[in-house]
């Protein structure tokens, strides 16, 4: 009576719907890791993450030998691979029933439906939970379609959470037996600095709930005042553990609920985030074009987008003579991470004053972030470059300096990244012959004229 659970993107074991039910449903249980560098590349999964969720699987492992289930790698080339070594174990060991988290990517979906059919074809059962607070089915307009746009989104979430209570699952339970020893999880090779990276995330499902423990005991009370501010620390820096799964959102709701409510400002702005976390998932859920790398809005199919590689180039390493960006973007490339202001800042410098195409965006962030999440960044990018769902309208361009001023009003930010320019008399935009003597790079593109130009391409092309 062997029960095989599957990891997918939920490295936890607690308040986890799919690993909990297995565990109180059979005597043994196997927990199954599947080792797909060709599916990770594919997507573009950037190594820190990968080494992220390695480590924490290392933790997970000595944890689940308590538990006596045993964890077991298998090693697929590429996603088409994933049921086949399921299949292959499940008639191996006779396994009773499988277990998984439902993910919500096209290919995934397509990936279960099969293994359902294979298993029913065995006479066994695929059992799929879900791990997002409401089932996306469950979040209606009152014409029964699914919702476009964030707010009225928000409002139906919102009374949802008063009428359900959330509740969060503990640990698996225990197992009778064990039925083999686990595989050892061996490390990925990351390059030394990426290393050093890993040690400002600690692994693990106890460090990501210290670490919200920690946000909602001091910081959440003032994160609305503070949270745009890219050179102060007003967020949770939790992303990294929400999109490994690490955390959920339920559990970040259930313990900020438990203590405080939302008549206070910064609880009521917290949770609206973790709110846009849902609404994007629930978006990927619902438009099948999202997966199929399209815009959300069809009639931007053929929109010009400029393929001008320097420009690309120039932003990704944070060369484009725009302070707030060459900091930002160096953050990113040096952290794996980078502030949430400064992600709409340079993201909509790259798909309106650049004008290039917000997918060559989404990739690089994707294949640098420790926090890569593919609905979150979808969303945001398509948000900046206005071809997604509730979008900002192709008129409202930011302009950076004036973003930079606004919330790096010192310039504390741009002067950790870019030291060079510290002693510039508009750190903001330093004048040309203070660029000359500090070899720091010109405008890459004039913001005015490069904006007046967005407007009218994207004014043409909507008519
Ligand atoms: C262009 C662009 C790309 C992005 N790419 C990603 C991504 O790959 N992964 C990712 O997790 N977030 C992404 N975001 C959303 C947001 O920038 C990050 O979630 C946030 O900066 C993470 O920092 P934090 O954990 O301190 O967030 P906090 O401000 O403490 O917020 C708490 C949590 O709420 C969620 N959240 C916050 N803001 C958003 C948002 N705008 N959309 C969706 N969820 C949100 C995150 O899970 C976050 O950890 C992107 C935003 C933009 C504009």
């Amino acid at each position: 009576m062997t029960n095989l659970y599957i990891f997918n993107t939920d490295f936890r074991l607690s308040d986890n719907p799919a690993l909990f039910h297995a565990a109180e449903n059979g005597e043994s249980l196997v927990a199954m890791f599947i080792h797909n560098p060709k599916k990770w590349q594919r997507h573009n999964e950037s190594d820190l993450k990968i080494a992220f969720q390695i480590e924490t699987l290392k933790i997970l492992s000595i944890k689940l030998a308590e538990l006596n289930i045993s964890l077991k790698i298998v090693n697929a080339e590429g996603i088409n691979e994933e049921n086949k070594k399921i299949i292959e174990f499940v008639k191996s060991k006779n396994i009773k029933e499988v277990f998984i988290n439902k993910e919500y990517g096209i290919n995934e979906i397509n990936r279960d439906k099969n293994l359902e059919k294979e298993l029913v074809n065995l006479n066994k059962k695929l059992n799929s939970f879900d791990s997002s607070v409401f089932l996306p089915e469950s979040i209606k307009t009152q014409s029964d379609t699914f919702f476009k746009v964030f707010t009225p989104f928000s409002r139906a979430f919102r009374s949802k959470l008063l009428t359900k209570k959330i509740e969060i699952l503990g640990f698996p339970k225990k197992q009778k037996n064990k039925i083999q020893e686990s595989d050892e999880v061996k490390n990925i090779s990351l390059a030394k600095e990426r290393k050093n990276i890993l040690k400002f995330y600690e692994a693990g499902e106890e460090n990501a709930l210290d670490r919200l423990d920690e946000f909602i005991a001091h910081k959440i009370v003032s994160y609305k005042e503070k949270r745009d501010f890219p050179a102060v620390d007003g967020t949770s820096s939790l992303s990294p553990y929400l999109s490994s799964g690490i955390l959920s959102s339920r559990q970040c709701l259930f313990k900020v609920f438990e203590k405080l409510s939302e008549e206070k400002e910064g609880v009521k702005t917290w949770v609206n985030e973790i709110i846009w976390r849902e609404f994007y998932k629930y978006i990927l859920f619902h438009n099948q074009r999202v997966s199929k790398n399209l815009s959300f809005s069809e009639k931007y199919d053929d929109f010009p987008w400029s393929d001008n590689q320097d420009h690309f180039i120039a932003w990704s390493k944070g060369e484009t003579g725009v302070p707030i960006i060459d900091a930002a973007m160096r953050q990113l490339n040096s952290t794996g991470w980078m502030h949430n202001r400064l992600r709409m800042i340079v993201a909509m410098y790259l798909s309106k004053n650049l004008l290039i195409d917000w997918r060559r965006g989404e990739k690089y962030f994707m294949q640098n972030l420790i926090d890569g999440d593919f609905a979150s960044n979808n969303g945001g990018w398509q948000w900046s470059a206005s071809t997604g769902v509730d979008a900002a309208p192709y008129f409202r361009i930011f302009n950076p300096i004036t973003q930079s001023e606004k919330f790096d009003k010192k310039g504390d930010f741009i002067k950790k990244w870019l030291p060079e320019i510290s002693s510039v008399n508009n750190i903001h935009d330093p004048s040309s012959d203070e660029r000359n003597d500090i070899g720091y790079s010109n405008h890459l593109v004039d913001l005015k004229e490069s904006r007046k130009k967005a407007i009218e391409v994207f004014s043409n092309f909507s008519k």
